[in-house]
């Protein structure tokens, strides 16, 4: 079975997070899956760069701010590439560049059109684990652009589309989707399923489990989605699937 594994910031947060994630790929790899990693940045190194920048310049060139915006998924995908090949598992990063994830020029929220290049089949081929950088792609100029604000979840849908992969699991610091965002809401009823259509509506309304955009695609390309939790076990939420 080939899956597509997406990692959010808060589940790589630190070192001891990213080789507890490792830990849970080699396992899966042991029971005979193929896996594709797509990887957040760490914890909020977004924000983070963002404010940097902001004392710099209020209205950065968008070319640039993609340029720059992209190194934190760049930093956790080598990362996580160094704690798997720790662990004996093969592994190597690729940017969005080198997977070839081609998008249209809007740089900081791009499109994704499609994945130009067979480097992932061929890392998988020779039984690599390749780790994507989330969030990132190239336009047909080949510069740098981004998917918009949490599009990690956008990239795991689209190589899940592309690459005919069985699924698409999205690992999260909740367990599920919940009818309510759940850190504000302790009485929030979690879904064990719920439609592409539904959750559509809930990312509108801000529910900022999973991206619009990643929904909207998986809806185009009848992917369904499970969001689960990356340190506590158990089956999360399936969003599309049979509905
Ligand atoms: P990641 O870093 O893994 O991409 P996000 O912070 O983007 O994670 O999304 C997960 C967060 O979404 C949760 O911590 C939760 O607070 C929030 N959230 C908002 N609405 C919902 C909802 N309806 N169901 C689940 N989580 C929600
Ligand atoms: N790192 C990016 C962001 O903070 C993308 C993502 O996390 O999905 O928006
Ligand atoms: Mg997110």
């Amino acid at each position: 079975m080939m899956i597509v594994e997406k990692y959010g910031g808060s589940s790589l947060a630190d070192i001891q997070k990213i080789q507890q994630v490792a830990q849970g790929i080699g396992d899966r790899l042991r029971q005979g899956h193929r896996l594709v990693i797509v990887v957040s940045a760490q914890g909020d190194t977004t924000d983070l760069l963002l404010d940097q920048l902001s004392r710099l310049s209020q209205d950065p060139d968008p070319r640039e701010l993609a340029a720059y915006l992209t190194a934190g998924e760049q930093m956790s995908a080598a990362l996580m590439a160094i704690a798997l090949k720790n662990q004996g598992i093969p592994a190597i990063s690729l940017t969005g560049w080198q997977t070839g994830l081609l998008t249209d020029s809007n740089y900081a929220d791009a499109r994704v059109l499609s994945l130009t290049k067979e480097r992932i089949q061929q890392e998988l081929h020779n039984g690599r684990t390749p780790v994507v950088t989330g969030f990132q792609g190239i336009n047909p100029q080949g510069d740098i652009t981004t998917l918009g604000r949490g599009g990690s979840d956008t990239t795991a849908v689209a190589l899940a589309a592309f690459l005919h992969a069985d699924r698409c699991m999205i690992y999260t610091d909740v367990d599920g989707v919940y009818d309510r965002d759940p850190r504000r809401y302790p009485d929030a009823v979690k879904y064990d399923t719920i439609p592409h259509q539904a959750m559509l509506q809930l990312a509108h309304q801000g529910a900022q489990v999973l991206h619009h955009r990643c929904i909207e695609l998986a809806i185009e390309h009848n992917i369904p989605i499970q969001v689960l939790s990356t340190f506590h076990p158990g089956p999360g939420t399936l969003v599309g699937g049979g509905h």
